[in-house]
């Protein structure tokens, strides 16, 4: 299905985009992949990846913290593929802690990393999807971009930002081949949420089990995580031609949280 075409995945180096990237390659597209890792580990990956779905897979190390590396992502994978027909916007961080008690510093970075990347990227993008009239851009926002929960406002702003800029972009290119989604997962195992859980249970003296089941139990009534795959699977399906109608969208995957 993506055959000849370019995937970049902003903070694939595990969690969600990890899963999202190995779905892109499943489906044939080239990768570049970006995020935080130990050298020796991301060459592995990019090594199984690549000899798993007979794909290329090159990788960046831009912190999307910066302007300039964001921009720079987009121009590394212009210089390394000629080509971005699939931007997904995942790479995202948390910080949890009351408004009255919110450092500038964290909010100024969940903002510059969950958001303002996100524009940087889409921008540096646009205008080559545009020239070939094809494009698929996903943003990983979150039920948070949707609802709030308590102490959790820099990623709630930001996410909620995500979703309007969803929109924004899908207006500005509905006449267009090209479409803009958000996908907003609920509670996802990954390190991100391994770190709530790790508190949580040192708060409440719970052993991890207990506090992964009171994680859950509070918000997705499902009361299973949603998975990488089923995220990756997702994405797979809103870059192929059946989503071509499909744009502006913000898909809730929470195991019903949203329904509540
Ligand atoms: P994660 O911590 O497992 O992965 C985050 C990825 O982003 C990593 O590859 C990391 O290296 C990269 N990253 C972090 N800061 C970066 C930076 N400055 N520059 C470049 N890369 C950076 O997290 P995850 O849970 O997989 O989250 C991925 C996305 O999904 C985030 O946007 C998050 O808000 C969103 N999300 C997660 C959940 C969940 O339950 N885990 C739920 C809803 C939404």
């Amino acid at each position: 299905m993506l055959k000849s075409k370019v995937a970049v995945v902003t903070g694939s180096t595990s969690g969600i985009g990890l899963g999202i990237a190995r779905a892109l390659a499943a489906a044939g597209a080239d990768l570049m992949i970006n995020g935080f890792g130990e050298a020796a580990a991301i060459d592995k990956l990019r090594g199984e990846i690549a000899a798993a779905h007979g794909v290329r897979v090159a990788f960046s190390a831009a912190d999307l913290s910066k302007p300039a590396d964001a921009t720079g992502l987009i121009e590394h994978a212009m210089r390394e593929f000629g080509r971005v027909d699939v931007l997904v916007n995942n790479a995202g961080i948390q910080h949890v802690a009351p408004v009255h008690e919110f450092p500038l510093e964290r909010w100024d970075a969940v903002i510059a990393i969950n958001l303002t990347a996100v524009f940087l990227t889409t921008r540096a993008a646009l205008p080559q999807m545009l020239a070939r009239d094809w494009g698929r851009i996903i943003n990983i926002a979150s039920v948070h971009g949707l609802v709030a929960s308590v102490d959790k406002s820099a990623y709630v702003a930001s996410k909620h930002g995500v979703v309007g800029f969803t929109k924004g972009v899908a207006l500005e290119t509905a006449t267009t081949g090209i479409t803009c989604n958000a996908i907003c997962p609920g509670w996802v195992l990954t390190p991100l949420v391994q770190k709530q859980i790790d508190a949580l249970a040192a708060r409440d003296k719970l052993d991890p089990e207990e506090a992964r089941a009171k994680l859950l139990g509070e918000k997705q009534p499902s009361l299973e995580f949603t998975t990488p795959e089923e995220l990756g699977a997702l994405a797979a399906f809103l870059c192929s031609d059946a989503a071509a109608q499909l744009s502006g969208v913000a898909l809730p995957v929470d195991g019903g949280w949203l329904a509540r």
